[in-house]
């Protein structure tokens, strides 16, 4: 079946009990045992697993195409499993463009623990090939990347990685399984904050590894979330699979109404650069092209005039909210070198678009009327 379809139906059946459509919630944190002492249906306690949580880890596995789901209370605490699964002296290769979070994670909690980290251009097939080591354990991939919507081609750096004896994992959360699968390009394990477009609402917060294989990594990933514990609550999952049943119809429409505004700000004087792989003349264009169906719903631009034009058109729009986050159906507006301070390398005058459901000919008049 086609993706969409799947995203549909999966983890939604109808109740065996009950008859509902709408799935229940099981709030319950622990669970009886038969009389031998098992647990018939699988389930014991809260932290360790819950029906709704094993539902959203079944569905994300089946969307992805691997073994098994991992499920985690945010998409930092996902990152931060991945990395906890590598050992002190271990080699990470990271993306110079990321999440500015996963970034600082790195930096201030994972080098001082012992890993070593190496920032590069992942669009840039010679530059990850130099910095690959003997001690490299891990490619980690995000793309497209944060703010500059720049696109890497996964199936090349994962040949570079499985060269030198590294897993690569990507985050998937800008993309969604419909519009990307990260583990047919060749990743190992993929990530997602189901807080942005899997919810889809601004109104959840989960995190999910897919591994491709059951095995050392995908054990090692359980146990560290059972006994670190940073798992979502059942309401939560329960959201981010209300939150599937959807996403087809919604990617569509992101997917849609980001072309519109990314062509409409690329023929405006006041913009200096459009960051949309949509875009012919994108540098993302042509892997774009060949590794997602469609382009997605995040978009970047440079407004002339830096930091203070920015914020000019930022304050003057009246249909995007000045907010951070992606993902739900109210489009969103971001300074990020601001957002993310004196380290950021975003440019100052980028602004970062998270482009909602909205009609595009409002979203477009807005734009307008703030651009001048
Ligand atoms: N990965 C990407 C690409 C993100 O944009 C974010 C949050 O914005 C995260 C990971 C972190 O997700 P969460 O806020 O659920 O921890």
């Amino acid at each position: 079946m086609h993706p969409d379809t799947l995203a549909v139906h999966l983890g939604s059946a109808p109740d065996p009990v009950t008859g509902a459509v709408a799935s229940p919630l099981y709030l319950s944190t622990t669970f009886e045992r038969s009389a031998d002492g098992s647990y018939p249906q699988g389930f014991s306690y809260i932290r360790e697993s819950n029906p709704n949580r094993r539902a959203l880890e079944q569905a994300m596995a089946t969307l992805e195409g691997g073994a098994a789901g991992i499920a985690f209370s945010s998409g930092m605490a996902a990152i931060s499993a991945l990395f906890l699964s590598l050992k002190p002296g271990d080699h990470l290769l990271a993306p110079l463009d990321a999440y500015y979070g996963t970034s600082k994670l790195l930096r201030e909690q994972f080098v001082p623990w012992g890993l070593q980290v190496s920032f590069v251009d992942m669009t840039d097939l010679a530059a990850v090939r130099a910095a690959l080591r003997d001690n490299t354990r891990m490619v980690w991939l995000e793309t497209p990347s944060n703010p500059l919507i720049a696109v890497c081609d996964i199936a090349a750096v994962a040949t570079l990685a499985h060269a030198a004896g590294a897993v690569v994992a990507c985050d998937n959360t800008w993309a969604t399984p419909l519009l990307q699968r990260p583990l047919a390009h060749g990743a190992d394990v993929v990530m997602h904050a189901t807080t942005k477009y899997i919810g889809g609402h601004s109104d959840s917060m989960g995190g999910l590894l897919v591994v491709k294989e059951a095995g050392d990594t995908s054990n090692r990933l359980r146990a560290i979330q059972g006994s670190h514990g940073a798992v979502p609550a059942p309401f939560d999952c329960w959201l981010a699979l209300r939150g599937l049943r959807s996403m087809p119809a919604r990617m569509r429409t992101h997917t849609a109404n980001a072309l519109i505004l990314a062509r409409f700000l690329e023929s405006h004087q006041r913009v200096e650069r459009v960051h949309y792989p949509g875009l012919l003349r994108d540098p993302g264009y042509e892997i774009a092209l060949r590794q997602m169906p469609a382009f997605g719903g995040m978009l970047s631009f440079v407004v002339r005039g830096g930091r203070a034009g920015a914020f000019e058109v930022a304050n003057r729009l009246k249909l995007f909210t000045r907010a951070t986050s992606l993902g739900g159906p109210e489009s969103l507006i971001e300074h990020r070198a601001s957002v993310e301070g004196p380290t950021s390398r975003a440019p100052e005058g980028l602004l970062r678009v998270s482009v909602g459901l909205e009609h595009p000919d409002d979203l477009t008049a807005d734009l307008l009327s703030a651009l001048g």
